[in-house]
């Protein structure tokens, strides 16, 4: 319990500029802790129930190996997420077996750019590992962002 309030004190101490970018990364901090807290104790995962059909998402593609649906909270014109569809928590647990199904999020990233029209304009994929990574739902998954110019800096 102590190491996680230390954990959670870092931003704090790290030399960020400006007060709000030091809140904005205490919190998303916090509510990644919360969330993967939240995960371990009720051992559902959100996205593999997607990924099963067990509750709804808007899908625009699936196959043996990954489904594909609209972000609830969509941060620009075109924001899908990629997911395995067999658990795998993060690019940290990701192991030698899974290299067809990685691989294949990235295939399936170039097919919902194809068929949201942004192939040529140009998009962003994201894959957020861990709580410094900013992740907040503990299935991997890669973001397909686009529609707009991303913006910079990143991190
Ligand atoms: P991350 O912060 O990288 O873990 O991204 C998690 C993403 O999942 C966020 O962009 C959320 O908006 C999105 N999300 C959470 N629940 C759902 C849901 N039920 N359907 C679609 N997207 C979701």
């Amino acid at each position: 319990m102590i190491l996680f309030a230390r954990q959670l004190w870092v931003p704090f101490r790290s030399p960020e500029p400006g007060r709000f970018s030091m809140l904005k990364a205490f919190a998303i901090q916090l509510y990644s802790r919360v969330s993967y807290l939240r995960y371990r104790m009720n051992s559902t995962c959100i996205f593999c129930k997607i990924a099963s059909g067990e509750i709804p998402a808007e899908i625009v593609y699936k196959d043996e190996l990954v489904t594909a649906f609209r972000d609830i909270h969509p941060v620009a014109p075109t924001h899908v997420l990629i997911v395995p569809n067999k658990h795998i928590q993060s690019v940290s647990q990701a192991e030698a077996e899974d290299e067809q199904t990685l691989g294949r999020l990235f295939t399936t990233a170039r097919k919902v750019a194809e068929l949201d029209g942004i192939v040529d304009a140009g998009y962003r994929t994201i894959v957020n590992s861990g709580a410094h990574g900013g992740q907040t739902v503990f299935h991997l998954h890669m973001h397909v962002i686009g529609g707009q110019r991303m913006k910079y800096p990143m991190g």
